[in-house]
């Protein structure tokens, strides 16, 4: 027997971050949603107990470094499963981008394992294992939108924004999560954006309100150290993207856009300054 799941990327409306924890983590306030572009992993049982991953993407770990690899090893331990399985990861997704990659893809391998062998676990179960491999992992188990607050694993679902177009941008650099949490100063922060206000936005379905209240406090770290992050800011709301922002920690940069006439004149004009562009739509 074969199981598929999709693997969407997620995009984050809004990146507070109101302290760090005396457990060196960060207390986050955030605000996702997905959009659908999305890996896909095929997951098979194999005779042997095994857990063997495979993709087309050269570039990512295949062995237990994988998130998919750790979801599974986890879900095996945990529920004494002795059987094997091969996953395979159709990686659309972009890499160490700030769009959870990684983390979907190990929330899509608890997910399909959960059917694959039948075993019954509760979403919120999947959810609470999901936390244990990253603090990304429980919100992509459920998707939707919602807003994660702790170190990301304590989650409020609320309404999915109003559909439009997001165009995502990733310029050629690989930023790393840990690298950027380190290097921000969060008691330094002078401005923060506001929780309450984007929920308001999104459960009014007000687009603009939407695009007004976009906030990342992850910006001020890495657009300082990438300077063609800020530049490519700037190129999107000049094309005429109706709310811009970085998403995570980056490099990705989304533009929302609400007219599709729009659309295709800010991904020509973004095509000059960089090659990864896509055109997706919310995952509503
Ligand atoms: P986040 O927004 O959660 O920080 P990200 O988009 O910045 O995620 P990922 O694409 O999840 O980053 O990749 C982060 C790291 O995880 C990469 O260095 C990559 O080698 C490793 N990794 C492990 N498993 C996977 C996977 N299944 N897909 C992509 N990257 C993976």
């Amino acid at each position: 027997m074969k199981v598929y799941e999709k693997a969407p990327a997620k995009i984050n409306l809004m990146l507070d971050v109101i302290r760090k924890r005396e457990d060196g983590f960060h207390e986050v306030e955030m605000i996702m949603t997905m959009v659908d572009l999305a890996d896909r992993l095929e997951m098979e049982e194999v005779p042997r107990d095994t857990i063997i991953i495979s993709s087309q993407a050269g570039y990512i770990p295949l062995d237990e470094k994988n998130l998919a690899f750790q979801a599974a090893r986890l879900i095996k331990d945990r529920y004494d499963v002795r059987k094997g399985v091969y996953i395979h990861l159709d990686k659309k997704v972009p890499v160490a981008a700030g769009l959870a990659g990684g983390s979907s893809d190990a929330a899509a391998a608890l997910r399909g394992l959960n059917r694959l062998w039948g075993l019954g676990i509760s979403e919120e179960e999947l959810c609470t294992l999901g936390a244990e491999l990253g603090s990304d992992v429980p919100f992509c188990v459920t998707g939707g939108t919602a807003v994660a607050r702790g170190r990301g694993e304590k989650l409020e679902r609320i309404s999915n924004p109003p559909q439009c177009w997001v165009v995502l941008a990733k310029p050629p650099i690989n930023v790393s999560t840990a690298d950027v949490y380190g290097k921000l100063r969060a008691a330094e922060l002078k401005t923060h954006p506001s929780t309450s206000a984007m929920v308001s936005a999104i459960e009014r379905g007000s687009f603009t309100d939407i695009c007004d209240n976009l906030g990342n406090v992850l910006e001020s770290v890495t657009l300082q150290l990438y300077p063609e992050v800020l530049q490519l800011k700037e190129i999107m709301q000049r094309l005429g993207a109706d709310g811009v922002l970085m998403s995570g920690s980056g490099p990705t940069v989304f533009g929302l856009v609400n007219k599709e006439a729009k659309v295709s004149r800010i991904y020509n004009g973004l095509r000059g300054f960089c090659k990864e562009v896509y055109v997706v739509r919310m995952l509503t």
